[in-house]
């Protein structure tokens, strides 16, 4: 039973972590909390809310830069 709650805390912590990086922690925290691991995978697979795809050439990039990274078009 402690090995398990020590797996989900892991577990919640991954996604916490994640969902930090992706702008959204506290949807991943709520989503880890009764998902554990599979919050996890959904963390990883969630898109982005930092990052927009850009217009011009379709590669993720920052949501507030005003100059693409890839292709150098204006955003
Ligand atoms: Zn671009």
């Amino acid at each position: 039973m402690v090995d398990f709650l020590v797996f989900w805390g892991v577990c919640f912590l991954i996604t916490v972590v994640i969902g930090a990086k992706k702008g959204n922690p506290i949807a991943a925290a709520l989503l880890a909390l009764f998902l554990g691991p599979i919050a996890v995978i959904i963390a990883l697979l969630s898109g982005d809310k930092n990052r927009i795809a850009c217009p011009f050439c379709a590669e993720q990039i920052q949501k507030k830069a005003k100059v693409c990274p890839f292709c150098r078009n204006d955003v």
